[in-house]
């Protein structure tokens, strides 16, 4: 007797292969069976005209605290998702102890929304043991950015070799724990200030392992191809896998012209035998906070610090042309203009009228110039503004999206007030009804291998990504013709529509089109052999 039976679906599998007819069994949370399954089953699903794939995995999201809140899960259901990962960018929620915990805690508002006591920050372990039960599987990276500002601080230093052994052992310790791997941000305070000597340094605990380091670059518009030679610079000293987060070109100047040689460079390393890989959110759009059009070595100190700078005119002087001009650091405003960078999260009760407009509108409407304009509001609100950035160009996506070692992700950052970007409810349906339906950038078994089994083997989620007798019953039931991404930069607050079934552990998270609200998501552990899973 199985607990679940899916008939006369047509499977795609997530290895990227043809589609075929077959059904899937599944007893005690695992594909039992795939073919003719001429047993009973519990539950008999008809998944006639239908497609059945593995549950889709966003290895790139920034959900630390939102796993925690209230209704979790609806809108990750609503796109497929089965498994995410969280602790990107350099950016986890855990662990972060020591006197500069607030600080910390400050630094990731914008991104994960306010992170709540609720919220176990003081090791991996108690994240992930609070983790557990949840609508769907969680894994965490362990955030390099956070453990280098727990035990130094934000400020731009050369770190001794005390603080080297400190931020050593807290990695080693997150991954004895379970993190799924190292996540970098090199492109935000305080990771922006390590030479690429330290970064080799404080990374040699994983030297010649297979513990995947993901990285957010030093830069990504005019110097993104400088900031992957040094990522491949770490991968071959290191002997490590380094997957490269969000792979884009920023800046109209650039686009056209730096993915093509990006790639390129990709390919080789590839073909020299280094474990790198890539992946990218299918939107020309990204999000982050609007500090980041400043220069990295403007935000020392904190959040604090940074507004006490702004309010200085003569700091602001020196800052003013160093945007105007400069090209040594990725400026965000100046590559791609002040009308497209929006904020879409203001929190100040005068600021709110503005939420959603760009720079450019806003700085009009109040009579300033956008410069003073984008000051004047990280002042009031103290360095809390996300930005909703038009940063990257359409045949960019479609190029990295081809790659087949190229994942999909959301970023998805979670602002518990204001806009948040779309992708945050719809980027995986996104895939199937844009680029593998109306552009036909994708077949339908591509699209599917990059949004399961390439992100699962990318961070060696064992058990996950495909539809083979023995892997998790993380499955997904959908008519491909009818999934929907709903919301719209506009409107973004709207779940996504078309999934059918999703099983979660052999569980039905959704049932014929309805939320049930099982409990079968696991916390996931980094396991160091097929026979500890
Ligand atoms: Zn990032």
């Amino acid at each position: 007797m199985y607990d679940v039976l899916i008939r006369n679906g047509t499977i795609i599998d997530g290895t990227g292969g043809p589609p075929y007819a077959a059904d899937v069994a599944v007893a005690d949370g695992k594909i039992a069976a795939i073919g003719r399954c001429p047993c009973p089953a519990r539950l008999v699903i008809d998944a006639a005209g239908k497609a059945v794939t593995p549950g889709f995995i966003d290895i790139h999201r920034h959900a630390d605290a939102e796993v925690f809140r209230e209704g979790f899960g609806t809108l990750e259901l609503r796109q497929g998702l089965t498994t995410i990962v969280n602790g990107n960018c350099g950016l986890s929620a855990a662990p972060i102890d020591g006197p500069c915990r607030q600080a910390v805690l400050d630094y990731l508002a914008p991104i994960t929304g306010p992170v709540k006591d609720c919220v176990p920050t003081g090791s991996l372990e108690a994240y992930l043991r609070a983790a557990d039960h949840r609508p769907l599987h969680t894994g965490m990276l362990a955030g390099a950015g956070t453990i280098r500002a727990a035990a130094a601080g934000y400020a731009c230093q050369a770190l001794d070799q005390g603080q080297i052994r400190t931020i050593q052992r807290e990695l080693e310790r997150a991954l004895a724990e379970g993190a799924l791997g190292v996540s970098l941000g090199l492109g935000y305070a305080p990771e922006c200030f390590y030479t690429t000597e330290e970064l080799i340094a404080v990374l040699s605990v994983l030297r010649g392992t297979d513990l995947p380091v993901t990285v957010h670059m030093r830069e990504e518009g005019d110097g993104v191809c400088e900031a992957l030679a040094e990522m491949l610079t770490v991968a071959r000293r290191l002997r490590v896998p380094v997957h490269i987060s969000h792979l884009k070109a920023m800046g109209r100047r650039n686009w056209g012209g730096k993915i093509p040689r990006a790639v390129a460079m990709l390919d080789r390393a590839r073909a020299d035998g280094l474990d790198v890989t890539c992946d990218v959110y299918p939107y020309t759009a990204g999000s982050t906070q609007l500090i980041h059009i400043l220069p990295p070595d403007f935000l020392t100190g904190g959040t604090r610090a940074i507004t006490e700078r702004l309010r200085d005119p003569a700091r602001r002087r020196e800052l003013a042309e160093r945007i105007q001009s400069g090209r040594d650091f990725d400026n965000i405003a100046g590559m791609v203009g002040w009308e497209n960078i929006l904020c879409s999260t203001l929190g100040r009760p005068e600021n709110r009228p503005f939420q959603g407009m760009s720079v450019a509108d806003i700085a009009r409407a109040q009579g300033k110039d956008p410069f003073t304009c984008a000051c004047d509001l990280l002042v009031s609100e103290e360095c809390a503004v996300t930005m909703i950035d038009f940063i990257t160009d359409e045949a960019d996506i479609a190029r990295i999206l081809r790659l087949p070692y190229s994942a999909v992700i959301s970023d998805s950052t979670y602002p518990t007030a204001g806009k948040r970007h779309p992708r945050v409810y719809g980027a995986f349906p996104r895939i199937l009804e844009k680029y593998v339906r109306q552009e036909g950038i994708l077949t339908l078994p591509e699209a599917v291998a990059s949004m399961t089994a390439i992100p699962a083997d990318a961070l060696r989620l064992r058990g996950k990504g495909r539809l083979a007798v023995g892997m998790d019953a993380d499955i997904n039931i959908f008519d491909p013709a009818a999934v929907r991404e709903a919301g719209t930069y506009a409107d973004p607050h709207r779940c996504a529509e078309g999934m059918d079934w999703v099983l979660v552990g052999g569980e039905a998270a959704i049932a014929a089109g309805v939320l049930t609200g099982a409990r079968a998501g696991r916390s996931i552990r980094r396991q160091r052999s097929a026979a500890s899973d």
